[in-house]
């Protein structure tokens, strides 16, 4: 049987939202507006990953896939070095790919899903940063978004098998709708129902004051709906 782990988000209130972390075997989505932790938080976990953890967790190596350019390795040696961390292993753990565009971001998971094949067991986490901003791009006119919503419906389901077959938690980061004059539509996340659908758990992100943020759970299956506040810090998310 596979052994179902949790990573920890690196901050504890935020963990104990999610019932200790984000989730193997599961696609997790964080959505929200701009700054407001989505690459932060995507930093902090390809660092708390490789680190053992609850339930014989071992830790293991990560996948980075950036389709914002935003992906920073210096932010990752300052939070290897918040946990104590040699920098540079680290770094070597994380399987770096920048994709172009949409269709480039589908033939990554392609090499990534032969990468977890070779080397079974060793990967324990997926991320795309972000999932949208390429279809986004690609499919930008107005009879487009059938297309878009087939091409993403597929990649969703893959991400699915992938997280399964191979017992590694995806990880994505979304955009909310900017192109909306009602408030209550701006702070939904692009994606529609096809993304809803797929993610088995959703974090909407908001902005406090300074370095505080706010994360509330949304259509978890087995969660409560409540929200936390966490704070990005120098070290990455914290509490
Ligand atoms: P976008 O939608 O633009 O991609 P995002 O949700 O990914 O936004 P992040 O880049 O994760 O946002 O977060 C940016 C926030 O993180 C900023 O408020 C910034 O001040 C803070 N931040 C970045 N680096 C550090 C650091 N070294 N120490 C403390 N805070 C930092
Ligand atoms: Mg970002």
């Amino acid at each position: 049987r596979k052994q179902l782990f949790k990573l920890s988000t690196g901050s504890k209130a935020l963990d104990k939202l999610l019932g200790g972390g984000v989730e193997a075997m599961s696609i997790t989505e964080v959505f929200g507006e701009f700054r407001c932790g989505k690459t932060q938080l995507s930093h902090t976990l390809c660092v708390t990953a490789q680190m053992p953890g609850p339930n014989g967790y071992i830790g293991g190596k990560v996948i980075f896939i950036d389709t914002e350019h935003t992906f920073r390795p210096n932010r990752l040696k300052s939070i290897a070095e918040r946990y104590n961390l040699n920098e540079n292993a680290v770094l070597d753990n994380i399987l770096y790919a920048r994709a172009y565009n949409s269709e480039h971001q589908s033939e990554l998971l392609n090499i990534v899903g032969c990468k977890l094949h070779e080397e079974a067991g060793v990967f324990k986490l997926l991320i795309i940063d972000s999932i949208m901003a390429l279809f986004r791009v690609d499919y930008s006119g107005r009879g487009e978004i059938f297309d878009r919503q087939h091409k993403l419906g597929q990649m969703m389901s893959r991400l699915q098998k992938i997280s399964e077959e191979y017992n590694i938690a995806v990880f994505i980061t979304n955009q909310i709708a900017s192109d909306f004059k009602s408030p209550e539509l701006a702070t939904r996340p692009i994606g529609g129902n096809i993304l809803a659908h797929a993610s088995t758990t959703r974090i909407a992100l908001t902005k406090g004051e300074g370095a505080i943020r706010t994360a509330k759970l949304l259509d978890s299956p087995d969660l409560e709906e409540a929200e936390v506040h966490f704070l990005i810090t120098s070290g990455g998310i914290d509490d």
